[in-house]
């Protein structure tokens, strides 16, 4: 068993087996995988991106095999497993009565085996190759919608103490390559975090508020204000980390704000 995640450690280091199946090819992530575990159950709500129940009005929201005719009469531009334009939905009750201060979340995937294992290879065992991997498949994400794109990325800064423990941001990581790939400017000291927290996945649910409450700050405001702001994070569960940092960045004047997040946890998880 040591063995076996040994030998998934190291397949993970080589650039030319899969991560995920280690089966040898010409990428990180074989086509099977990619499809089989990278493959988002649309539609998604909007701002917060949890799945929404069925949409009657659209043909392919039933989350079932759409037919040909159904699938050749859907644009050219959108793949069979693409979410529908965001501004095409209706966001989800919880959105809906109360609105969160982040606009729109777009993400790659399910924080669901086996992908959580590589949130977790990423974050604490320094494989940064796979930052690039989750920047690609979020890039795909990002390009399979039509929503407005952000003017510069910001990655959810780690305080101090967890940097210098950790050695890397796993936000910034992504941020990078991300940032490259849409064409978007990278601002790493957009936002600054003002004093050390728990990590909140290991706070009590309830006490996740608490917990992140005034933990950013944003030194510049002018690179904010007016501006649409697109935060990066390895993983959205609760939501409570980018709902703090998005509400920091409307009150010194953000115009709008995107979050582009690798693996959202289910909801029945949070
Ligand atoms: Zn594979
Ligand atoms: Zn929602």
């Amino acid at each position: 068993m040591a063995g076996a995640f040994a030998g998934g450690l190291l397949a993970a280091l080589l650039p030319c087996n899969c991560v995920l199946c280690s089966a040898s090819g010409a990428a990180l992530l074989c086509p099977g995988c990619r499809d089989q575990f990278f493959r988002l159950h649309p539609p998604r709500c909007p701002i917060c991106a949890n799945p929404l129940p069925p949409q009657p009005a659209s043909p392919s929201a039933s989350g079932r095999a759409a037919p040909h005719a159904a699938r050749e009469s859907a644009a050219a531009s959108a793949p069979p497993a693409a979410q529908p334009p965001l501004a095409s939905l209706v966001p989800c009750a919880r959105c809906q009565s109360e609105r969160p201060a982040f606009d729109a979340t777009i993400v790659a995937a399910d924080y669901a085996l086996p992908v959580d294992r590589l949130v977790l290879q990423l974050k604490f065992a320094g494989q940064l190759a796979l930052a690039r991997l989750f920047a690609d498949l979020l890039a795909k994400a990002v390009k399979d919608n039509e929503a407005t794109r952000p003017a510069l990325l910001c990655p959810v800064p780690l305080g101090m103490q967890r940097l210098a423990e950790r050695g890397y941001n796993q936000s910034l990581e992504i941020a990078r390559p991300l940032g490259r790939q849409l064409g978007i400017a990278l601002h790493a000291g957009l936002a600054v975090r003002v004093r050390e927290t728990r990590a909140q996945s290991s706070t009590p649910h309830g006490a996740r508020h608490a917990n992140i409450a005034h933990a950013f700050a944003i030194p510049e405001r002018a690179l904010v204000e007016g501006r649409h702001i697109g935060l990066v994070d390895d993983v959205m569960s609760s939501g409570q980390t980018l709902q703090e940092l998005a509400a920091t960045l409307k009150r010194h004047g953000a115009a709008r704000v995107t979050n582009y997040v690798f693996a959202r946890t289910p909801p029945n998880t949070n």
